[in-house]
């Protein structure tokens, strides 16, 4: 279902009136983790003062360790919603459990599967039955098969709305977090009609590397981007490294928007 084969026109997810894919670029941007209410204010009203329709952020957080923090899991999700209600913002979430997809359904718009759960078939599938649009982040090694048989899983059972997400894979490289593959990019718009974005924060896990990885796949192809913004990334919770603060914010959104000539 996802090949350019069964169907040649690019797909357009409409989620609250925005259009993500066609000749949009759509921006999500947003905190790594939701901290607190006040944070997660401050910074929904940043993203709307740039132009972004899309409130990131993580509540049930996949962390490498058991011992760093977790996330606010419910009261994180209300936060959040609070914030998209106030800003008129759509809202992007993590969810890792079928177990909580009853309860994330509830506050958010658009559900996001984190690169770790990729191939987690039951999550797949049971966001298949849902009709809320899905983020699919690419598997930490996932080959662009791999990716597209996952976005299949859910279009399979159900729900055409999927996002691929880029976010980087693990190669023998180490001098930057993982290592963003721009072929891919070019390759799985060629391949499938669906939407895809970019995830420089996590492609690169370097604040300086998300403008320009962020372009150069825009310019590749992408049908726009998630960035990880904090009001100060040396304190954050989680993926401070990879933050942009207010400021690069803006700088990013406005070169964002001279690529759209290009789209
Ligand atoms: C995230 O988007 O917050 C995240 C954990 O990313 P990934 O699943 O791509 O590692
Ligand atoms: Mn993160």
């Amino acid at each position: 279902f996802v090949s350019r084969e069964f169907k040649k026109e690019d797909t357009l997810i409409e989620i609250k009136g925005r259009k993500i894919g066609g000749t949009d670029l759509i921006l999500m941007a947003g905190p790594c983790s939701i901290e607190n209410k006040e944070m997660i204010m401050d910074i929904a009203k940043v993203v709307k003062e740039n132009g972004g329709e899309f409130l990131r952020g993580g509540a049930f957080k996949p962390r490498t360790s058991p011992y760093d923090f977790q996330g606010l899991g419910e009261e994180g999700l209300k936060y959040m919603r609070e914030a998209c209600d106030k800003y008129d913002l759509v809202m992007v979430t993590e969810v890792m459990d079928t177990r909580d997809i009853e309860l994330i359904e509830k506050y958010t718009d658009i559900f996001q599967v984190g690169a770790r759960n990729m191939q987690n078939f039951s999550l797949l599938k049971e966001l298949g039955k849902t009709n809320k649009p899905i983020l699919l982040k690419r598997g930490l090694s996932a080959t662009i098969r791999e990716f597209l048989m996952a976005a299949e899983y859910i279009v399979a059972f159900g729900n055409e709305k999927v996002i691929l997400c880029e976010r980087g894979i693990r190669t023998f490289e180490i001098a930057t977090r993982n290592t963003v593959d721009i072929n891919g990019v070019a390759l799985l718009k060629e391949k499938s009609h669906l939407p895809i974005i970019i995830d420089a924060s996590h492609g690169t896990g370097k604040k300086s590397l998300v403008e320009p990885v962020t372009l150069g796949c825009i310019l590749a192809g992408a049908d726009g981007a998630m960035v990880e913004i904090h009001q100060n990334p040396a304190c954050a919770l989680s993926d401070g490294e990879q933050s942009l603060n207010f400021q690069e914010f803006e700088i990013l959104c406005k070169k964002m928007k001279k690529t759209l000539e290009f789209k």
